[in-house]
């Protein structure tokens, strides 16, 4: 973003506009926690702003402000739809192509409204007139603080708008551990405890209410845990039937895989966990080091997202996934053993 869209972009924002705010599916905590920043910022400075989500998020996610008013593309389609055909401006924040959206794609894709990009992940598509890109950030929580700043705005930073902006930045960076964290990130986090985001609470709200399922649900990933050591990876894997038996909710699964990746010695690590509703296998990947999972998803898994984090899919059986991600493992036995 440079420094005409800057001025361009206070401009638009100087009258009352409608305004749509979009995630990615299967939200994350920084999609939803920059969604909602955003949100609170707009409608604070007299817009009329609406995020629409293209499906529902976890249960961990379902206290931040103003989040009942997210409304869900596959629950209220038409809608959807139709706040989208009227809205002036959309923000698209944590993806960087329109299928991430999944069957929210058409309708943005067709909509005349102003296109703003703000997102972080690798090679993002050409769709806005505005795109806000910057691999080195270690969330859109962040960017979006960064965007505040950039036109000025940083003295509407409230405390719903920091505690929004706190959790995403939080669940991204792993509670501040990834190398994305730099001290920027650190003096960001510390201003928004300053407008009052109460850190004890977040963390406890995001991760210590797991259900009794979950924690069942855990043993049995850890217990399908297997290892290459040759490769220097761990995997695990998740089907259909373990998931119901444990009555898996959305988000129950999430973080399964860094305990692959924190085993001594491992640099790759990924989870495959069978989605029968989709008719899909679902793939976490996460490395240490200069190895990359978005490169490696791209390729294999129809996926992406980061160096260190990316996640794909397969449309073929978990048995047959697993095995394809097995035998082009030796590929990569150079760049996996001098990580
Ligand atoms: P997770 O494994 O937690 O679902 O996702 C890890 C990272 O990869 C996140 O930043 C997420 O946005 C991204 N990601 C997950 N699934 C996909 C996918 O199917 N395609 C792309 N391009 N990125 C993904
Ligand atoms: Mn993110």
């Amino acid at each position: 973003m440079n420094k005409q869209d800057i001025i361009d972009i206070k401009q638009l924002l100087s009258s009352k506009k409608n305004i749509v705010i979009v995630p990615h599916k299967n939200p994350d905590g920084d999609a939803i926690g920059s969604t909602l920043g955003l949100l609170h910022f707009l409608l604070n400075t007299g817009h009329e702003a609406t995020i629409i989500a293209p499906n529902d998020y976890p249960s961990f996610l379902k206290w931040l402000p103003l989040e009942h008013t997210i409304i869900k593309h596959d629950d209220k389609t038409n809608l959807c739809n139709s706040i989208i055909e009227k809205s002036d401006i959309i923000f698209t924040l944590d993806f960087n192509a329109l299928h991430r959206t999944g069957n929210m794609e058409t309708v943005l894709e067709k909509s005349s409204a102003i296109k703003i990009m703000i997102d972080h992940h690798q090679q993002p598509d050409d769709y806005a007139q505005y795109t806000y890109s910057d691999v080195t950030m270690s969330s859109t929580c962040q960017m979006v603080y960064h965007f505040l700043d950039k036109i000025e705005a940083l003295k509407h930073l409230n405390k719903d708008i920091a505690t929004c902006l706190y959790t995403g930045i939080m669940t991204d960076t792993g509670s501040f551990r990834y190398r994305s964290t730099t001290s920027t990130t650190h003096r960001i986090i510390a201003d928004l405890i300053d407008k009052g985001a109460d850190n004890t609470q977040i963390h406890n709200s995001i991760y210590d209410t797991n259900s009794f399922n979950r924690m069942q649900l855990l043993g049995i990933a850890l217990n399908n845990l297997k290892i290459i050591p040759e490769s220097r990876t761990a995997y695990t894997s998740l089907s259909q039937a373990e998931l119901q038996q444990f009555n898996y909710k959305k988000g129950d699964t999430e973080g399964f895989v860094n305990y692959a990746l924190s085993l001594n010695n491992i640099v790759l690590a990924a989870i495959f966990i069978e989605d029968k509703q989709n008719n899909i296998i679902k793939i976490s990947l996460r490395s240490k080091g200069h190895f990359s999972v978005n490169e490696l998803s791209r390729k294999y898994f129809e996926g992406g997202g980061h160096t260190n984090a990316a996640g794909g899919k397969s449309d073929t059986s978990i048995e047959a996934t697993i095995e394809k991600f097995i035998s082009i493992l030796p590929l990569y036995n150079c760049s996996l053993n001098d990580n």
